[in-house]
């Protein structure tokens, strides 16, 4: 890599810094809330975008395509696909962000209106700037930056700014991944939508959720003469404490997660009778597993219905299971994949810091990516304040990932 040409990109980008945040401005000020959320769209904000991309940087290609939904007044849900022709076109690199957002929330935890930008020590702040504008605004000026200096980038570069990511993403990126033959598998797909604050982390793999119910049913009766009835407590404190051995059934250790292990713990309860003295007919309880992908969840759940089974004979009581949530995880993008690797490198250069892949045990929009064999990673430098009020994103982080994106672009 040419040094001192690097060294003029990143001066450009510096430069940049009250034009990112009129950017974020203006998109802060177009709320785009999905029809879920009683909202009309990304519709104005993603026209907004457009022009200025044609405007500010000028693309060889830009398109959108429109997921039909007549719950919006513009009847569909935008999705914005931009090329920079590179020099090789063998392979491309992608960023994905999103356009929607989330609703700000109660209104007296703000310090501002969340629609309207505030700068302060360095950071903006608004509903969106970091989910997912930070992921938009960083791309597209390190695109503007190239152009600029007149510098093609080393490969074909490609940007997706879709809908719905919000609220399960089927007008977004699972329409254009179903419907639209844009991504390739030698394709390099970044999604800034998620990360640490020393940017440190590049997540690569998750793990499958599984959220179930469990239902107990027993026999009241007054607390003094507890053979008149079937305590569904105790039994159900039994079945909790059998669950608790699944952490010695399914040991396996995965260090690419933190933690290493698949994870099974009984969360929620609901209430039962309201006195002390009467033993409880029902019980209800509910348990959080995140399970490494490599166990199967069908597996899980068969071993759960044993125990279950175990206690209903051994109290008399009648045990449900019902699934409440249940996501199997998406194969892992390896960590030695390209796009590792590259965007590892890109990342030390411009912040220093080595770079980790890493899994976690939530969901994310990658998994639509990893689903159909396409290696995704999410990375982004940021302090994680999605879907909180006085929501914000550091100008430096902004300045610095565009940076990184802008040297990713260049590397062949
Ligand atoms: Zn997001």
């Amino acid at each position: 890599m040419d040094k001192d040409l690097m060294k003029k990109v990143y001066e450009k980008i510096e430069g940049y810094r009250d034009e990112m945040v009129d950017l974020q401005s203006k998109l802060t000020a177009i709320p785009a809330l999905g029809p879920t959320n009683d909202g009309e769209g990304e519709e104005k904000k993603a026209a907004f975008i457009k022009e200025w991309m044609e405007k500010e940087i000028g693309f060889d290609e830009l398109e959108q395509h429109d997921s039909p939904d007549d719950r919006v007044p513009s009847g569909s849900r935008p999705n914005i696909v931009a090329i920079m022709k590179g020099a090789s076109d063998a392979k491309r690199i992608w960023v994905m962000a999103h356009t929607d957002i989330v609703p700000p929330g109660e209104l007296s935890l703000w310090d501002s209106d969340p629609y309207t930008v505030k700068v302060e020590d360095g950071k903006v702040y608004g509903r969106g700037v970091e989910d997912n504008q930070h992921g938009m605004v960083t791309p597209l000026f390190a695109l503007k930056a190239l152009k600029e200096l007149g510098i093609k980038p080393a490969t074909d570069i490609g940007l997706a700014f879709v809908a719905d990511e919000e609220t399960g993403s089927e007008h977004g990126i699972q329409y254009l991944i179903e419907n639209h033959d844009v991504f390739k598998k030698q394709d390099l797909i970044i999604v800034p939508d998620a990360g640490v604050p020393d940017g440190s982390m590049i997540e690569v793999a998750e793990k499958s959720i599984y959220w179930l119910k469990v239902e107990t049913k027993g026999k009241q009766c007054h607390a003094s003469t507890p053979e008149q009835g079937i305590n569904a407590h105790k039994a159900a404190a039994h079945l909790v404490t059998r669950i608790g051995k699944l952490y010695e059934i399914y040991n396996q250790k995965d260090v690419v997660f933190d933690p290493p292990i698949s994870t099974f713990e009984p969360t929620k309860k609901e209430n039962n009778v309201p006195n002390i003295n009467t033993i409880p007919g029902d019980d209800v309880f509910y348990v959080d597993m995140r399970v490494l992908p490599e166990i199967k969840l069908d597996e899980v759940h068969e071993t759960i219905l044993r125990m279950a089974g175990e206690v209903e004979k051994e109290f008399g009581v009648t045990i449900t299971l019902s699934p409440v949530q249940r996501e199997e995880a998406a194969p892992a993008t390896p960590t030695d994949a390209p796009v590792v690797i590259a965007l590892s490198a890109a990342i030390k250069a411009v912040y220093g810091v080595e770079a980790k892949p890493m899994g976690i045990g939530g969901g994310t929009v990658a998994a639509f990516f990893r689903r159909k064999g396409f290696h995704a990673v999410v990375w982004s430098k940021i302090d994680e304040l999605a879907h909180q009020p006085n929501e914000y994103t550091h100008i430096d982080n902004m300045v610095g990932d565009a940076k990184v994106f802008a040297r990713l672009f260049m590397q062949e």
